[in-house]
């Protein structure tokens, strides 16, 4: 069977196809910024402007006609409903105009099935650190249960927001991630594991403050800020693996592209003996083809859905699929 999955959940507008286990198209164009984050409606505009090109795109890449889809998925939350609302209309074209079934999936969900199909991890917990999501993500039980969340902000938008704090620009991520790699000094920062979720809004004012304070170096403070709140992931990550008794670890969603983090989650593995996985940074960030993945899977299973039930869930959680 040949699926085609649209990603639309946040700046990425993704159109992948996979053909049984293979992904045959991953196409994505990803809005951004000079400064400052995400505004929805200019995000959206985005997605309007990229989605048609991107399925021919991705049909090209594929080497196949659009007739020879057999299924269409799409991210139907949880994400900013501005965004979501392209993937699912152009979804919705699609379905009607090619007579095909439409299945709408979990986004975070589809992060932890294709990492398993990519890397062959078989039951794994999942560490999702994306922009806006932060969660420790298993299926345990029946079905996909979240151990572990942030409280308040998304581990990607904590370092976007300190990175532009600092002066530096947007995606931040990567470019603290090159500043810590020169940080000699560790700089106490409040550590903030609250059971098994993790806090990192104080952390952030805290880290603006000693910034503003003139009495650090930026370089220090970036190590700093990536060895703590690396640190607590990991920390409840592993208090996960223990308590559902699996022995594999997966990383995904874009800050998953950080080398130190990725680092410190082979140390931890190492030190209990459970399996580290890592995807291609291709998959790690937003992309269609886990969409294609996920719908094919679900839909294998039987999930059915009729146009009038594709509305979007912005606030769709990962343990309510
Ligand atoms: P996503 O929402 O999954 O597409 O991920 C986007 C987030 O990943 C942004 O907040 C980026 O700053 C972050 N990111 C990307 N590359 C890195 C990196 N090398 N280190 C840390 N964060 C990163
Ligand atoms: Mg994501």
């Amino acid at each position: 069977m040949i699926c085609l999955g649209i990603e639309s959940t946040a700046h990425t507008f993704g159109v992948g196809i996979v053909k049984g286990k293979k992904v045959i198209a991953n196409a994505k164009s990803s809005y951004s910024t000079e400064s400052g984050g995400i505004i929805p409606a200019n995000a959206a505009e985005h997605h309007v402007n990229a989605c048609a090109d991107l399925i021919t795109k991705a049909a090209d890449q594929a080497g196949i006609n659009l007739k020879d889809i057999d299924l269409i998925a799409f991210s139907q939350g949880p994400g900013i409903g501005h965004c979501l609302r392209i993937g699912a209309m152009s979804a919705r074209a699609l379905s009607c105009f090619l007579e095909k079934p439409i299945v709408g999936v979990n986004h975070c969900v589809a992060h932890l099935e294709i990492g398993k199909m990519l890397t062959g991890a078989k039951d794994p917990v999942l560490l999702y650190v994306s922009g806006a999501n932060t969660q420790v993500i298993a299926f345990d039980n029946g079905k996909y249960r979240i151990f572990g969340e942030t409280l308040d902000i998304g581990i990607g938008n904590f370092l976007d927001s300190f990175a532009r704090h600092i002066g530096l620009g947007f995606p931040g991520g990567p470019k603290i991630e090159a500043l810590a790699k020169k940080g000699k000094k560790y700089i106490d920062l409040p550590y903030c594991v609250k059971g098994m979720d993790v806090s990192l809004g104080g952390i952030l004012t805290n880290v603006k403050q000693k910034h503003n304070s003139g009495n650090y170096a930026k370089e220090d403070l970036a190590y700093s800020v990536q060895e703590t709140v690396f640190s607590m992931l990991l920390e409840v990550s592993e208090r996960a693996l223990f308590h559902c008794s699996k022995k594999e670890l997966l990383l995904g969603g874009g800050v998953a592209c950080n080398t130190r983090l990725k680092q410190m989650s082979m140390e931890m593995c190492r030190a209990n003996t459970f399996k580290c996985f890592f995807v291609d940074n291709e998959y790690n960030v937003d992309n269609g083809a886990m969409i294609a993945w996920l719908g094919l899977k679900k839909f294998k299973e039987g999930k059915k859905q009729k146009i009038e039930d594709t509305s979007i869930r912005p606030y769709w959680r990962t343990d309510e699929d």
